[in-house]
């Protein structure tokens, strides 16, 4: 469409989906996903608890905790304020796309799910609408799944550093080189999430539009800005306009479509 800027671009794809928006989305916490219960995650409790570790570091001053705390908690309470109204972001323009992101850990240590995950978003104030992953580390593959929801599912999160404003997000902790999809028990929440999330969106395709894959040194797979806008249905981080980054790897998206 050419004249159009990707906003305009984007929105005109996803008119039909947009015109028929008329009120606030029904449900925006998932309870279950392939059979794991999905934990609703309090980031300002959570903040509250690395803050309070953090003062305790003879290192580190107790002015850069409390900037770090009110700057991250503020983020993720104006997020949280939009949803359940009409005006919220993804029920304005329901997400087209579910956006897959590994948590990486170390390939001695695993990804444990605390660590690697929880600590981490939340220190950067990066959190995605989700994470699923082993309990206690991803080596483990014996330690039950766990899912957790940060964010309602008709608001943005903050995963990706463009791209976000029509993507449902996801991080999965796995350890590094490591293919998600050969794990089955995370597979099998990632997908059970996926089909939750398109009962939410039913222009959610279920397909995966682009391929899982780049060339080490040859640089990512990544598309326009123009062309992101419509894409629908799971694709990668390594996918995103301007990526930097090669997550989740080399999967096979077939493993988590119906
Ligand atoms: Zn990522």
């Amino acid at each position: 469409m050419e004249g159009l800027s990707f906003e305009e671009e984007a929105a005109e794809a996803e008119g039909s989906l947009t015109a028929s928006a008329a009120g606030p989305m029904p449900k925006v916490w998932i309870d279950s996903v392939g059979g794991v219960p999905c934990e609703r995650f309090d980031i300002v409790k959570y903040a509250q608890s690395i803050k309070k570790y953090w003062k305790k570091q003879p290192n580190d001053k107790d002015a850069s905790a409390d900037a770090w705390f009110n700057r991250v908690t503020k983020r993720a309470k104006d997020a949280l304020a939009k949803s359940g109204k009409a005006t919220s972001p993804l029920a304005v323009k329901p997400a087209n796309k579910f956006v897959l992101h590994i948590t990486g850990g170390s390939t001695t240590k695993g990804a444990s799910f605390d660590n690697h995950g929880l600590v981490t978003l939340t220190r950067k104030g990066y959190w995605p609408h989700f994470q699923i992953g082993h309990k206690t580390n991803s080596k483990d593959k014996a330690s039950p799944v766990r899912c957790v929801q940060f964010f309602p599912i008709d608001v943005t999160s903050f995963a990706l550093a463009y791209g976000g404003h029509d993507s449902i997000q996801i991080e999965i902790s796995q350890v590094q080189g490591e293919v998600f999809t050969n794990d089955a028990a995370i597979t099998g929440a990632v997908k059970g999430l996926f089909q939750e999330l398109r009962k939410a969106f039913p222009g959610m395709a279920n397909k995966a539009p682009l391929e899982f894959k780049y060339k080490k040194g040859g640089g990512l797979p990544t598309v326009t800005k123009a062309a992101w806008g419509p894409l629908s249905g799971v694709v990668g981080h390594m996918h995103a306009p301007e990526s930097t980054h090669g997550d989740p790897g080399l999967i096979d998206p077939s493993k988590i479509l119906n």
